[in-house]
Formats: structure tokens, C-alpha cells, sequence
């Protein structure tokens, strides 16, 4: 699907250190432990590619990655974890703010949602940020298989509601497991044809 190979390319802590504008990107954010890492690697069917928000040293870098040779997919750092500190924090969201807003060649955002927790408040932090940047974003549930069928139409019922409040939101949600590979293939889809 993505020709060319996938790689690690660089951790940014500066907008000066981002790559060029020059090719197709899109980016992923969730809150910690929402599964994003997993995602990655599943979308990529890589074991390793993206490591957890809790490896030390990558929790503040934006990780850019190759996906074939048209587009950059970006891992940024997993929020709301309680334990940072506030400074780290107010660091992290200033080249968040910075790179959201000035980066012409981004597409799309990927939020991911825990498909047991639904959006919590520091989701809609992150869809007003992307509102106010203009960023285009999409809701990826994460975690499907963890979630009863009978109790699934609700919880999405819950993210549409809130995401009718903003925007930038795309309103077509994507469900996914990494555990057990429902919606990956759609994913894949969705991140080749944007263009
Ligand atoms: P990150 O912090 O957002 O990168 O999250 P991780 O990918 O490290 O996943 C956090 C935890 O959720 C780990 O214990 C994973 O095994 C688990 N997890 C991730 N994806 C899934 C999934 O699709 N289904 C289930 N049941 N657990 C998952």
C-alpha cells in the first residue's frame, strides 16, 4: 500500500528541526495509553516502530516516520499523563501550538479516542487547539475489541456528539483494534488517499 519503506526518520524538540514541507503528513495524538503506539505498528506491521509514550527520553520529541516515499507520518507525545511536569508540559504544548499551526503540508490530525473511555476533556483540548489551527482531524477509536457490541452505538454516539462542536472535525469515525486488526485496513485507506 505505501511503496517504499517505512523508517523512523527524526525526533524533533524545535520547529527548526522539522524535515521539509515536502511531502504528504498526517499525525496521530491521543492521550496516554490510548494505544497509539500499537495502532502505529499495526498500520505499519511493524512490531516496534513507534514505542510507547512511557519510554523515557521520546515522550517530548514529535517522531517523524516515512511511509513509502510520499508521506510523513508523525507520533506526537501522548497526552494528559498526569506525572509531567509543568513545565515539560507548557514546553510540549508551546511546539505542539507551533507545529500544528505552521505546517503547510499537514492533512490530516488522527485523534485516537479509548473506545472504553470515550472523549475526556483533554480531547477536546486537543480538537479546539486543532480548530484553531485549521487542521483537519479525524477520531480513531482505539481499543474496539474491549468493547461490548451492545454497548458500542453509545459510545460512538458520544464522540459524534462532541465532535459536532468543532469545526475541523471530519465527522466519520474509524473503529480499531490492534489487537485483533479490526479497521486497520480501512485506515490504511483513508491515509493513502490523502493527497
Ligand atoms: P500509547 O501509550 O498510546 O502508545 O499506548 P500503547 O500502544 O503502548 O498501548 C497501551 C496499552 O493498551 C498496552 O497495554 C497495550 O497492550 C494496550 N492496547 C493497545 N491497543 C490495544 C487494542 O487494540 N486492544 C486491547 N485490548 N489493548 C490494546
Amino acid at each position: 500500500l505505501f511503496e517504499g519503506p517505512v523508517d523512523f526518520l527524526k525526533g524533533v524538540v524545535a520547529m527548526s528541526g522539522l524535515p521539509p514541507a515536502d511531502r504528504v503528513e498526517l499525525c496521530f495524538a491521543g492521550r496516554s495509553n490510548v494505544g497509539k503506539s500499537s495502532l502505529i505498528n499495526a498500520l505499519t506491521d511493524r512490531k516496534s516502530l513507534a514505542r510507547t509514550s512511557n519510554t523515557p527520553g521520546r515522550t517530548q520529541e514529535i517522531n517523524f516516520f516515512t511511509l513509502g516515499t510520499s508521506h510523513y507520518m508523525v507520533d506526537l507525545p501522548g497526552y494528559g499523563y498526569a506525572k509531567a511536569p509543568l513545565g515539560v508540559v507548557k514546553k510540549w504544548q508551546d511546539l505542539l501550538k507551533s507545529y500544528l499551526s505552521g505546517r503547510p503540508n499537514l492533512r490530516r490530525a488522527f485523534v485516537l479516542i479509548d473506545g472504553r473511555h470515550g472523549v475526556k476533556a483533554v480531547d477536546e483540548e486537543i480538537f479546539s487547539l486543532l480548530d484553531k489551527s485549521a487542521v483537519t482531524f479525524q477520531c480513531v477509536i482505539t481499543k474496539a475489541d474491549k468493547v461490548k457490541t451492545t454497548a458500542q452505538e453509545a459510545m460512538l454516539d458520544q464522540v459524534r456528539e462532541r465532535l459536532s462542536r468543532h469545526p475541523a472535525a471530519f465527522p466519520e469515525l474509524v473503529l480499531t483494534s490492534s489487537n485483533d486488526g479490526t479497521g486497520i485496513a480501512d485506515l490504511r485507506a483513508i491515509i493513502a488517499n490523502l493527497a
